[in-house]
């Protein structure tokens, strides 16, 4: 090897020796940020949901015109029952005035009214009252509500436990608003559907699938209240399509396509809507 040829060589090899070290120093200045590189992976922007909360969209969906399966009430006298009752937060044990409510279906509930009403025939007519509102609510939200609880006060109503929680001077206000049917069908969604749906796999699919919520109250409490604030819009879009405007319809149809779809499959016996 000439002299020449060895200056040559000597400097393609510093060449590349500078190339070799500019590489390791670049790739120790990437491992240096404390993180591999990767391929960033678009995360959906969660839609923004239409409402704060269902009960509210429409005072329409059923109404004290819409017919009742609710047949007939028999008084049981007075009984130790345990109720919740939210003016204390707690359960109370009271001597509840009893009574029995049929209804067309072959579902009965035992209305348990808290003994502050005074007398049996007052007692009563709270009863009858709201059995025939609750009658008018579909046989699929009504099957596993075994109870209800009726309590004076302005507090909100509850659902869960075989039972729905009523508190009367809530229930003027409901009425007031024409809300009273509609609010009852979400406190039954929780009695009757949530502990097959709220958390099943197809449910979640479906929450993932819309990614949105159809309320911003669904959306604080996606395992807790995504299904009950879904029925009321279910029931508007499927049975009540006349009643509401086409573009409450569309709102809720382009908003939770994939949560119809799933409530559609479940085949709800509807009766006395549908
Ligand atoms: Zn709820």
């Amino acid at each position: 090897m000439d002299a020449r040829r060895c200056l040559r060589v000597c400097h393609a090899m510093m060449l590349w020796m500078i190339i070799w070290l500019l590489a390791v120093a670049l790739g120790a200045g990437a491992c240096s940020s404390g993180a591999a590189p990767t391929t960033p992976s678009p995360t959906p922007v969660l839609g923004v949901a239409p409402f704060a909360g269902t009960i509210f969209i429409d005072p329409d969906i059923i109404t004290e015109s819409d017919p009742t399966t609710f047949l007939l009430l028999s008084a049981g006298g007075q009984g130790a029952r345990t109720m919740f009752d939210r003016r204390v937060n707690d359960w109370i044990t009271v001597n509840a005035y009893l009574f029995d409510a049929r209804f067309d279906d072959g579902l009965m509930v035992e209305v348990q009214v808290n003994p502050e009403f005074g007398a049996t025939d007052l007692a009563q007519a709270e009863a009858e009252k709201y059995a025939v509102v609750i009658g008018r609510l579909p046989t699929a939200l009504r099957r596993n509500v075994k109870t209800v609880w009726i309590h004076e006060g302005v507090q909100p109503f509850g659902g869960g436990n075989n039972n729905l929680l009523i508190h009367v001077g809530q229930a003027d206000l409901y009425t007031r608003d024409g809300i009273l049917e509609e609010t009852l069908v979400h406190e039954a969604s929780h009695t009757s559907l949530d502990a097959s749906h709220a958390t099943a796999p197809g449910w979640l699919a479906a929450q993932s699938a819309d990614n949105v919520f159809i309320s911003t109250y669904a959306q604080d409490f996606p395992m807790r209240e995504d299904v009950a604030e879904s029925v009321v819009p279910y029931l508007a879009v499927r049975c009540r399509a006349d009643r509401i405007s086409v573009s409450l319809r569309d709102t809720i149809l382009n908003t939770i396509p994939n949560r119809i779809a799933y409530l559609d499959a479940l085949m709800l016996d509807l009766h006395p809507i549908k």
